[in-house]
């Protein structure tokens, strides 16, 4: 089938042609002047004209016609060989007077069929670029999805890729941004009437309710209180209600097994099933982006509400370390009068009541000053006086002041350190404190008889060697240390459990550890103490061998550096 125009005013040409094409599965057109060629043209829209090279002014007419046609063929029957180059350059064939009918018949039935496959071939290309396109919507929404833990934000997203690869009219989006409270985002090209908005809203919660058959919908709507967010591209125009002629899908959004939302699009011409494709993918791509960001939200509220506890742990502890803390010493100063006799004579057994009485009181106190220890260097308000000092000083006094208790147990508290080493920049006070912890742990956890040994000595950071359980903590230090060791031969500690001794109230499951008791704070706070040092601390032990607590304390330089970090 094609049509053909034949332009001519030889009436025996216009005759011959009209012999040829006049019939199936031709349509045949003619023309003797230019008015009436411009008109066929424009009504009949020919796939190939024949212009007659005799026509009166055919330049002009060629011109006024390639305007007015992309994709006609233009075809010169020549009467002799004088054509006007200027011509030629309108023409894709040429045919003579002197061709036979069979010719002309089967070069106007080639070209025809090439100019078919030329549209067809146009065709597929405006598919494959329109395909393109969809793809390329398709690939950066899916990375704004991926980019983006935002649920408002990645419906927005949404609408935005269907926008841009299906140009709706409207779009009704039912949103469960909150669980509680779902939101109607209406985007639609032309302003929306209040009756129509209820029209709307009514569908929607029509079609909601339809996506859960026989079941309650797991959210009640109310359609009087429903929140409606609307955006108007062309606010100056406005729609009716024909909207609801238009053609439209509609598609539920979920998150895994839970509900999301559910989307319902109006277009006026109607969706191929490629659109169909396209919406019905982007609903479903943005179900795992929207899942992932329920599930940080949820993280992050659960991770706020644990701040919250911990502060409020602290605080707790804080108080309640205080106010135990001034009876405490009331009853101390008690029992120490009563013990002095300064209320009359006491009998040994009264005696040995009292100093039970004493030893549990210093016990507590040192639990509850453990414990306001812990809540300040939590809050960050613990103070720290550094200076240059010599770490003799430290393991001189702690060896000092509990010589009597290791003495008291049967046991052997020494010391062997290398002489003449550099000055450290600390605290004192909290380093004794950290020593004094290590050392009567040794104590508590060493059998009578046996010898306890105070190490120390300079290394470099990458001489020091901890299980691998504390590799981490050791490999962020660098350059020079003075460590000190606090050697035993006591009861030891499993490898599985050599960290877990440094968890706030650990304490490890064996028996003397139970008879012994204590706060199981020590170490904990003797490792916050020294990361405030920029230090470490770590441990090596041998169940039933004994154990080697050590910690590192930077020397002088590294030290003051220290102290422009922390201050
Ligand atoms: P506390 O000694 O008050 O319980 P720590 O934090 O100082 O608390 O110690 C935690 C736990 O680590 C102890 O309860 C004990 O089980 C274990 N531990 C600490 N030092 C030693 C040691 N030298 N030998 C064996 N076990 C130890």
């Amino acid at each position: 089938m094609g049509k053909i125009l034949f332009v001519s005013n030889r009436l025996e040409k216009i005759q011959q042609y009209a012999g040829i094409f006049g019939k199936k599965p031709y349509e045949f057109f003619t023309a003797s002047d230019e008015n009436s060629a411009l008109e066929t043209v424009d009504i009949n829209n020919p796939d190939i004209i024949i212009f007659d090279s005799d026509f009166n002014n055919l330049k002009h007419l060629l011109k006024n016609l390639k305007s007015m046609t992309t994709s006609t063929s233009f075809i010169l029957l020549v009467k002799d060989e004088k054509i006007e180059y200027d011509i030629t350059k309108y023409i894709n064939v040429f045919l003579t007077d002197e061709m036979s009918e069979t010719l002309i018949s089967s070069i106007i039935s080639a070209n025809l069929k090439t100019k078919h496959s030329l549209e067809q071939l146009s065709d597929t290309n405006k598919n494959l670029a329109d395909s393109l396109y969809r793809l390329n919507v398709l690939y950066s929404t899916s990375s704004q999805f991926a980019g983006s833990l935002d649920k408002e934000k990645l419906v927005d997203y949404m609408i935005e890729g269907l926008d841009k690869s299906l140009s709706f009219d409207l779009t009704c989006t039912l949103a469960f941004c909150t669980e509680k409270e779902p939101v109607l985002l209406l985007n639609s090209l032309y302003e929306i009437s209040d009756e129509l908005l209820s029209a709307l809203k009514l569908r929607t919660v029509l079609n909601y309710k339809s996506l859960f058959e026989d079941k309650n919908p797991p959210f009640e709507i109310d359609i009087d209180t429903l929140k409606v967010v609307k955006t108007v591209k062309y606010p100056a125009n406005r729609f009716t209600f024909t909207l609801f002629q238009y053609d439209n899908m509609f598609a539920p959004i979920s998150l895994g097994d839970n509900f999301f939302g559910c989307i319902e699009i109006f277009k006026e011409t109607p969706f191929t099933s490629d659109d169909a494709t396209c919406f019905q993918t982007i609903a479903q791509q943005v179900s795992l982006p929207l899942k992932s960001a329920t599930l940080y939200q949820e993280i992050k509220e659960t991770n706020l509400k644990l701040e919250k506890l911990e502060r409020l742990k602290s605080e707790f502890i804080s108080i309640v370390s205080h106010e135990l803390r001034t009876p405490l010493t009331a009853i101390k100063n008690s029992l120490d009068i009563l013990s002095g006799g300064k209320c009359g004579e006491i009998n040994d057994s009264g005696q040995k009541f009292l100093s039970m009485a004493q030893r549990n009181v210093q016990r507590l106190a040192g639990i509850i000053n453990d414990l306001l220890d812990l809540s300040k260097i939590e809050a960050g308000k613990m103070d720290y006086h550094f200076a240059n000092m010599d770490i003799h000083s430290v393991i001189d006094y702690v060896k000092s002041s509990l010589s009597v208790v290791a003495k008291e147990k049967g046991l052997n508290l020494i010391s062997e350190e290398t002489p003449d080493l550099p000055e450290i920049y600390a605290d004192s006070q909290r380093l004794e404190q950290v020593l004094t912890n290590l050392v009567s742990n040794a104590i508590k956890f060493t059998p009578e008889g046996k010898t306890i040994i105070i190490r120390s000595h300079l290394a470099d950071a990458s001489q020091l060697n901890a299980p691998d359980c504390f590799k981490n903590d050791i490999n962020k230090l660098s350059g020079k240390y003075i460590v000190v060791c606090v050697e035993d031969q006591g009861i030891g500690i499993a490898e599985k459990d050599l960290l877990r001794a440094f968890d706030k109230f650990a304490q490890i499951e064996n028996s003397l550890s139970r008879k012994v008791g204590g706060s199981g704070l020590g170490l904990p706070i003797a490792k916050q103490l020294l990361q405030a040092h920029n230090g470490a601390i770590w441990c090596d032990s041998e169940l039933n061998k004994g154990s080697r607590f050590y910690f590192a304390i930077p020397v002088s330089t590294v030290g003051a550096e220290a102290e422009k970090i922390l201050f």
